[in-house]
């Protein structure tokens, strides 16, 4: 349904086992949204919890993040989930800085980690 508000999910490697449990976990809250989500990220929610509407986009470090960045600048994307990597070198940093940039810049609620997602969720 197009009048659902739509949020980004996103996670680095290592924290994709976070962001599956965090999918299934909270399926009910999250199925109030449509969901776009980088490739890989997008895969593994759909595995933890099928009963989401997500669109899968490009991989993170193939263009996914920047998708997502355009999406909010144009309004589409209203909330960010980002399970960022703190302890990994990444090869799309600067993806990862442009696209929490963007989320700023237009004001739009933003996750870095779990602890704030699941607070994020419990005010929907
Ligand atoms: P991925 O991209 O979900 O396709 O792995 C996430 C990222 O690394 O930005």
């Amino acid at each position: 349904m197009a009048d659902r508000p739509c949020i980004a999910l996103i996670a680095h490697d290592q924290k994709k086992d976070e962001m599956a449990a965090f999918a299934r976990q909270h399926e009910r809250a999250l199925s109030q949204f449509r969901i776009v989500a980088t490739g890989t990220t997008g895969g593994r929610v759909l595995e933890a919890a099928p009963s989401l509407d997500v669109t899968r986009l490009k991989s993170g470090p193939l263009g996914g993040d920047q998708q997502i960045g355009a999406m909010i600048a144009t309004g589409e994307v209203s909330m960010l989930i980002f399970f960022t990597d703190p302890l990994t070198p990444l090869p799309h940093d600067v993806d990862v800085k442009a696209l929490t940039r963007l989320a700023t810049v237009y004001d739009i609620p933003m996750a870095l980690n779990r602890a704030t997602a699941e607070k994020l969720i419990d005010f929907q």
